[in-house]
């Protein structure tokens, strides 16, 4: 429905649409474990003997349904995120969403609320090849526990996850929960309670998550957007208008970090197509006209046909005093946190993306990537066809959709990334995950960075570094800012903090 949604309001002219390559068995691996993704791949719901062997192992059954292709799902959605992933460690893309993604609860050996493939988890793996930092934000309104478990003992990746606290399922994530031994403080929670709107909702999120840009300085952000936070949510019951809802990212453009944005949670289906279509837009700089175009799935927009999810008259539990002390607390905690923990230096080899079964092969030899294996990775122009806003688009370069925007738009774009650094354009990129019958075959493809070398780390990392953006660095004085830069691109090592700089000094 997001995806009919978007294409209809033509957005499709302002993003690159991918087709995700399916993740593999061993990529799922990289995370789950063997005989957990093996029972996934083998099992369905004609075999109910070894559901029933297996139910209370894997927590298959209840609330994770056993369903024809669960596995092709898995895959799809977890490859989507694979991809994202990709596309922001080679720098294609300054923000890659899947909204197919967001699997926020889906455990090591366990399904869970809805959840059986962690591609989140996954995605941040991908992203620390390059990153020695990567945060993990959770706005969905049930607590992001299956990535905080997954990293709760190091201090590379910090997850701070909003949602509502007591009585209310994962039934974890209070604030007290910090994480563990190198991870002690890289674990935010941020419990809320019902019917939280816009204004408190916006009054602790960018507080908060400034102390953490602040402190934690990410190369790269994953940001899961479940819209169950959303005002009117079958299940949820916080009080969250569209608006309100997508300031979350508004706000985390404005860092100008490497953005991954994913779905999750969300159940009434209407609302989260609207949201997520709004929040595309709002990633691509784009403001879409209140009404909505026709699209496949019309219908259910009624009887306003709006894209508007407001908010209603519930009261907000959350007090004034109640959310101050929850606030001061977590900036506290991060105060204890290292500022911007540093890995041990080591040389960045060049970055592979493999979604293949063997990717030893690529520690010995480039892989260069076809055109052919290239275009599998996009939707097929036709798939786009039935759009009414084509007429007179520029789709000559076949091997990308991405549309020649008039000046107009080009200025649109610019806008939008004004919001901190006007050098970056911001590219964006949704992954779209199409699952077609018997066309599911984990095939072997590469994509690798060919051209470019270890440079390519300097460049990310000089996002945060070049001099017009010293004013960002909090601690780093002009001559500190010089040095970095000046290493970065003499060296190829990544340096990661002040104290890596004195180390290379002193050696
Ligand atoms: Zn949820």
């Amino acid at each position: 429905m997001t995806h009919n949604l978007v294409t209809n309001y033509g957005l499709y002219k302002k993003l690159e649409i991918c087709r995700p390559t399916p993740a593999t068995i061993r990529e799922m691996t990289k995370f789950h474990t063997d005989e957990y993704i093996d029972f996934l791949y083998r099992i369905s719901p004609e075999n109910t003997e070894e559901i029933q062997k297996y139910q209370q192992k894997f927590n298959v059954g209840d609330d994770c349904p056993v369903f024809d292709g669960l596995f092709e799902f898995c895959a799809l959605s977890a490859g989507g995120s694979l991809s994202a992933a990709n596309k922001l460690n080679k720098g294609d893309s300054d923000i890659a969403i899947n909204w197919g993604g967001g699997l926020h609860h889906a455990k090591k050996s366990e399904a869970s609320g809805f959840c059986y493939v962690n591609d989140i988890v996954l995605g941040i793996l991908e992203l620390l090849k390059i990153h020695h930092r990567v945060l993990y934000i959770d706005i969905d309104i049930h607590h992001g526990d299956g990535v905080e478990e997954a990293f709760f003992t190091t201090d590379r990746v910090m997850t701070v996850s909003f949602h509502k606290y007591g009585e209310f399922f994962p039934g974890t994530g209070d604030l007290s929960d910090i994480g563990h031994g190198k991870g002690k403080n890289y674990a935010v929670n941020v419990p809320l309670k019902e019917g939280i709107n816009d204004e408190s909702y916006k009054n602790v999120f960018r507080p908060v998550m400034q102390h953490v840009m602040e402190f934690f300085r990410p190369g790269a952000v994953v940001l899961q957007m479940g819209a169950d936070s959303l005002s009117g949510d079958r299940l949820g019951c916080f009080n969250l208008s569209m608006k309100g809802h997508a300031q979350a990212l508004e706000y985390m453009k404005t860092f100008n970090v490497p953005l991954m944005v994913l779905g999750g949670g969300g159940y009434t289906i209407r609302n989260v197509a609207r949201a997520w279509t709004y929040e595309t837009a709002m990633a691509v700089g784009e403001e879409l006209p209140e009404l909505l175009p026709y699209n496949d799935y019309f219908q259910y927009y009624g009887p306003d046909f709006r894209l508007d999810v407001p908010s209603n008259n519930m009261e907000n539990m959350n007090t004034r005093e109640y959310l101050e002390k929850l606030k001061s607390k977590v900036i506290e905690n991060l105060r204890h946190t290292t500022f911007a923990p540093s890995v041990q230096m080591q040389e960045v080899p060049k970055y592979n993306y493999s979604s293949d079964e063997d990717d030893d092969d690529l520690n010995d030899k480039d892989i260069k990537i076809t055109q052919k294996a290239s275009d599998k990775h996009r939707v097929p122009e036709t798939e786009l066809s039935d759009s009414e806003d084509e007429v007179g688009d520029n789709r000559k370069n076949k091997r990308s959709y991405r549309i020649n925007p008039s000046s107009k738009e080009k200025n649109n774009v610019t806008d939008s990334s004004s919001l901190g650094n006007d050098n970056n354009k911001k590219e964006i990129s949704t992954t779209k995950d199409v699952i077609q019958e018997n066309n599911f075959s984990p095939t072997k493809s590469y994509i690798s960075k060919t051209n470019g070398d270890e440079e390519k780390v300097g460049t990310i990392e000089s996002v945060e570094l070049t001099g017009e953006n010293s004013e960002k660095l909090g601690n780093l004085n002009k001559e500190e800012v010089e040095k970095v830069e000046k290493l970065v691109s003499e060296d190829s090592m990544v340096i990661d903090s002040v104290e890596n700089i004195e180390k290379m000094d002193e050696t």
